[in-house]
């Protein structure tokens, strides 16, 4: 591109003319070398002159012809990237040589494609790390925003929340009407934590946190205020009585996320066993070997 950049003072408008003229020059540098060591040396020869003279001109006519040829598909690529341009081109400079800056062109397509496939890529992307029927975070989006902290940032606390009886709530209400509650539960566990708090659906009707840089305190105190708003403004009601649910607690000192989570998803079982509608924290903290 820079050597593109650089020979463009030659026919600026032109890369066909372009390629010519260096094709022209470069053939008859030979030829040049020869009539200046002739004239410096006196050693010309008329006869070795004609010769190199008509080597010279069938060599430059076949690399001219040649380009032009090998130049004829770029021209017709060049069209069907951009055919209203070009038309709008040909017709206001008809007499000027086709494709001006064909392969300005052709870059600005293949940008424009690498941006249109950047684009499809992120969309798809964000696709597999969303929940579709809530909108936050599926299992994956939520290991991968804790991924992308920064080591220090890795640490606070992890909780596992299992919506209580959600089979009654399928059973009773329907499963528009469950899903309907999963959503909303998700906006209420988000909207009732902080922005850099993580929120996901880990999957079915169990959903995590990362409360991150929190104590088991905080923690623990954050899920007793999501839970006292579900009593006082009920996501949802099966027999009379709102829907409730069950979480487990673990701190995360560093280490891999993923025992942090196993911790957080016992004490989730044993919250079920005691009772459920409670809050139970893990026996000790997830934390590296050496933390
Ligand atoms: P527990 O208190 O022990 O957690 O009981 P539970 O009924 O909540 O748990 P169980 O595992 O027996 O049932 C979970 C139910 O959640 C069963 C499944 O059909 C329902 N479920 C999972 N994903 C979805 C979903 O996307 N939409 C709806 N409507 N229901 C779902
Ligand atoms: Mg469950
Ligand atoms: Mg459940």
């Amino acid at each position: 591109m820079q050597f593109y950049l650089a020979t463009s003072f030659i026919f600026p408008r032109s890369l066909r003319f372009r390629l010519f003229a260096l094709c022209f020059a470069t053939t008859h540098l030979p030829l040049l070398g020869y009539i200046g060591w002739g004239v410096a040396t006196g050693r010309f020869a008329w006869a070795e002159f004609i010769v190199l003279t008509l080597a010279t001109m069938a060599g430059a006519a076949g690399a001219l012809l040649g380009i032009g040829a090998l130049l004829n598909p770029i021209h017709a690529l060049a069209d069907a990237l951009h055919p209203a341009e070009e038309k709008e081109r040909k017709r206001a400079s008809p007499t000027l040589p086709e494709a001006s800056d064909i392969i300005a062109r052709l870059f600005s397509g293949v940008r424009r494609a690498a941006t249109a496939t950047q684009t499809q890529i992120d969309a798809l992307n964000a696709a597999a790390h969303e929940d579709a029927l809530t909108g936050i975070a599926n299992r994956r989006g939520f290991l991968a925003q804790i991924d992308t902290l920064p080591v220090t940032r890795r640490r606070g606390c992890i909780a596992i929340i299992d919506i209580d009886h959600f089979k009654q709530v399928n059973d009773q209400l329907g499963h528009e009407a469950g899903d309907r509650l999963l959503a909303d539960f998700a906006a209420r566990l988000s909207s009732q934590t902080r922005r850099i708090d993580i929120v996901g659906r880990w999957g079915g009707e169990e959903f995590a946190i990362f409360y991150q840089d929190a104590i088991e305190d905080e923690a623990s105190w954050s899920l007793a205020r999501i839970a006292e708003r579900m009593r006082q403004e009920p996501v949802g009601a099966v027999h009379g009585q709102p829907v409730t649910f069950s979480a487990g607690l673990c701190a995360w000192r560093g280490g891999p996320v993923t025992d942090a989570i196993d911790m957080a998803d016992d004490a989730l079982y044993h919250a079920k066993r005691s009772g459920r509608d409670r809050i139970q924290r893990a026996a000790r903290p997830s934390a590296s070997a050496y933390g």
